[in-house]
C-alpha cells in the first residue's frame, strides 16, 4: 500500500514536474536559440542524423550547457517522478520508514527522512576535516 494519499503524491508529481519545466527553460534560455523547440535531452535526439553535418557535436555541445547542478537536480527530479510513479516515494531510502508529508512536499526530491539527514549532513561535515 502506498504511503502517500493521492491528492499529496498529486501534489508532489505538479511541482516535480513544474521544477523540471523550470530547470529545462533555464537551460533553454542560455541556449540562445529560440528555435529549439524541445531541448535535445533525451532518447529521441539522436535518431535519424546521417547528413554529413556534425549534427552529434551539435547535441552534446548542447547537453554541456546543463551546468554540474542542474543535471544532478534534473536526475534528482527524475529520480523522484520515478519513485513517485512506482510507489516508492514518501519512504527514507535510508532507514525505510515513511517521509512527512510536509517535507515531502517542502522538497519533493528529498530521499531521506528528516533523521537519516542530520545524519548524512553530520557525517559530511567530520568527513571533511577542520575548515582550515
Ligand atoms: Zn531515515
Amino acid at each position: 500500500m502506498p504511503p502517500l494519499s493521492q491528492s499529496v503524491s498529486e501534489q508532489l508529481r505538479a511541482s516535480l514536474h513544474q521544477a523540471r519545466e523550470d530547470l529545462l527553460d533555464t537551460v533553454r534560455s542560455r541556449t540562445d536559440s529560440p528555435d529549439d523547440e524541445a531541448p535535445s535531452i533525451g532518447p529521441l535526439a539522436h535518431q535519424g542524423q546521417s547528413d554529413d553535418a556534425p549534427q552529434s557535436e551539435m547535441l552534446s555541445h548542447n547537453e554541456q550547457h546543463l551546468a554540474d547542478h542542474e543535471s544532478n537536480l534534473l536526475h534528482e527530479i527524475d529520480v523522484a517522478i520515478g519513485k513517485l510513479e512506482s510507489g516508492g516515494a514518501g519512504i527514507c531510502e535510508s532507514c525505510g520508514r515513511d517521509i512527512p508529508e510536509a517535507r515531502l512536499l517542502a522538497t519533493p526530491t528529498v530521499r531521506l527522512c528528516i533523521e537519516c539527514q542530520e545524519q548524512l549532513e553530520k557525517d559530511q561535515h567530520s568527513g571533511r576535516g577542520p575548515s582550515m
